[in-house]
């Protein structure tokens, strides 16, 4: 499993390019790493159910899980990335579920032996977790990494509006994202947090204010901006069956987007502009397009519109 990197020029702080440019045109691929973590939002120690647009399926009891190693499923990764996208270095991605949702002398454990596997083409270790599951000791074991490895602490906002994180049962606050990334503030680490575009109650306006609340904070690096769908399993999924509502097409998603760059900080590296489930648990929206096809429409759009990232910063 992995993410091939699209190394593309573009009019936005665009993630390949960062790699390129730091790596000196190495072609570096995320190693998505499943550690049979839960998530304490489904587990009852935060809530029951889940965030409302999560799938189910994706939650598997820890010890019901059969997967294979931390090293098969890197080793093997690996394998398949250099033999199909000519891969040069690697980036360790603990992504499924809460990534440090354990004891911190487990996680080392963990992430110890993860990176141990091969020193000489691992350059990151990126670790997806909700922010409240960090601490400060959670905090100091990541940043140990640092003077080695390139370290992303990648945390879930999905929007900053807290109406909207209890109507989406998130269990966690905006406030608790605050205290985290003021924890991280001043480290080693990365901070990457993922957004979600779409919710039908939240306005355009209301959306673009994410640009703001993400600019305040000068320890975010990176950003995942995901528009929102809908997949099978989910609690959203059924309601939306029950009771459809509107989601953005591509081109209105393109045409948020194209609002929305000009309004970041032009140091911020956009990881990721969509996010896309895999067609058989995708309910809605579907654009009917692969992966590679929607990310040249949108830069095509952005392109057109001439949008530059931070051009218009502060405006809202
Ligand atoms: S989206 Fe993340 S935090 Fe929410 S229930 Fe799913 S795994 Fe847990």
């Amino acid at each position: 499993m992995g993410t091939p990197v699209d190394y593309g020029h573009k009019n936005y702080n665009a993630y390949g390019a960062h790699l390129r440019q730091k790596y000196e045109g190495k072609r570096v691929f995320k190693i998505i790493v499943d550690a049979g973590f839960t998530c304490p939002n489904r587990d009852g120690s935060k809530g029951y159910g889940g965030c409302t647009y999560c799938n189910v399926d994706s939650f598997t009891p820890e010890l019901s899980r059969k997967l294979p190693t931390i090293r098969e499923q890197i080793e093997q990764g690996m394998e398949r990335a250099t033999k199909n996208y000519a891969a040069d270095k690697f980036i360790i991605y603990f992504q499924p579920n809460t990534n440090t949702y354990a004891p911190t002398h487990y996680l080392k454990m963990l992430y110890d032996e993860a990176l141990s596997i091969n020193t000489e083409n691992i350059v990151g270790l990126s670790v997806g977790t909700r922010p409240d599951c960090i601490d400060f000791e959670k905090i100091a074991l990541l940043e140990s990494y640092a003077d080695h490895f390139d370290v992303d602490l990648e945390m879930g906002m999905e929007s900053i509006y807290n109406e909207t994180l209890l109507k989406i049962n998130r269990g966690c606050t905006h406030q608790e994202l605050e205290r985290a990334l003021n924890l991280a503030n001043s480290t080693k680490l990365d901070i990457c947090v993922h957004t979600i575009f779409g919710f039908p109650w939240e306005t355009h306006e209301m959306m673009l204010r994410y640009a703001d609340e993400i600019n305040r904070f000068a320890q975010i690096k990176f950003v995942k901006l995901h528009h929102l769908h809908i997949v099978k399993g989910s609690i959203m999924g059924a309601r939306y069956h029950k009771e459809p509502f509107n989601l953005f097409t591509l081109a209105e998603y393109t045409d948020f987007l194209a609002d929305f760059i000009p309004l970041l900080r032009p140091d911020i590296v956009i990881q990721r502009l969509f996010g896309l489930a895999d067609y058989d648990l995708l309910i809605a929206p579907n654009w009917g397009l692969k992966k590679s096809e929607i990310q040249s429409y949108i830069d095509k759009g952005l392109e057109r519109r001439g949008v530059v990232q931070g051009s218009r910063l502060s405006i809202v």
